[in-house]
């Protein structure tokens, strides 16, 4: 199988299928891996227990361990409120990736006068690409020129990895990498941030894009209910025309969303 993520979740199916298992046991193992993710002598019939001893032998022959990326560095911001954390692919081989949890209590804020409801919040910025071809100027990751996309299980393991600090109330897709250029990786992602054992809800998750409107339109079918954020920019010296990008406004116009734009230098979002 090579190096994979237990946490692909369509190669994991097919494995399972094929080995005669039924299925409703995968979130089951993600359960218990989310669980005991820190544990650093994995045993899978300890770690979790009252699985088929097929289901077993299937996971010790392809997963020794039970993800396939590590946490290379934490770096804390001096409040405590930022933790960014470098993490390593392929079982400490790979290539790195960056995932930020950024905490925020709502209380601080004031909402009608009041002060807002709810309390503590973490919200984890993800990647979703080893570099990216985008080539946006402001961005070190875009320097990197593009080097691989990320597989869903890689990408689902940076939230295992955050959930060891934090608990990870809305996850947002503004890491490295354009994430509709990583289209199907992505949406199996989502789709297993969503389900059991992680059960986010898709309103507090946000794709961010440059703007690939053909992958927004089918992003609409595929995931909905899903947040967007369209970044635009330009640079300092070449403000954008009125006209410019003028694909993604009409699509935020047929779609109900509005720009919010810069036209000096940075990106902004749009809802
Ligand atoms: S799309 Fe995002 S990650 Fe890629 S170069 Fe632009 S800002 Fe950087």
């Amino acid at each position: 199988m090579g190096i994979r993520s237990v946490f692909d979740g369509g190669e994991l199916r097919r494995e399972v299928e094929k080995s005669g298992i039924d299925p409703k046991f995968i979130p089951k193992i993600w359960k218990h891996i989310l669980i005991s993710a820190k544990d650093e002598d994995w045993d899978w019939e300890k770690q979790v227990p009252s699985l088929p001893s097929s289901a077993y032998s299937l996971l010790r022959s392809n997963f020794k361990t039970p993800l396939s990326s590590s946490i290379h560095s934490v770096f804390h911001s001096a409040d405590n409120l930022t933790t960014k954390l470098l993490i390593q692919l392929h079982h400490n081989h790979g290539p790195f990736v960056e995932a930020v949890i950024m905490r925020y209590d709502t209380r601080l804020g004031k909402y009608a006068g009041q002060p807002r409801p709810g309390g503590l919040r973490a919200t984890l910025c993800i990647s979703s690409q080893v570099g990216c071809k985008m080539g946006c100027n402001f961005c070190a990751t875009g320097s990197m020129g593009f080097k691989n996309n990320l597989s869903s299980g890689e990408i689902v393991e940076q939230l295992v990895h955050a959930s060891t600090f934090s608990q990870i109330r809305n996850v947002v897709f503004m890491g490295m990498g354009e994430p509709l250029n990583n289209y199907s990786a992505v949406v199996e992602a989502v789709r297993i941030m969503t389900g059991l054992p992680f059960q986010l809800s898709s309103k507090r998750i946000t794709i961010s894009t440059v703007g690939i409107i053909h992958a927004i339109n089918k992003l609409h079918d595929d995931l909905p209910g899903l947040n967007l954020a369209v970044s635009l920019h330009a640079r300092p010296r070449h403000p954008l025309p009125d006209n410019a990008c003028c694909s993604c406004f009409s699509f935020g116009k047929t779609h109900g969303f509005t720009a919010s734009l810069s036209k000096e230098k940075s990106a902004e979002n749009i809802y």
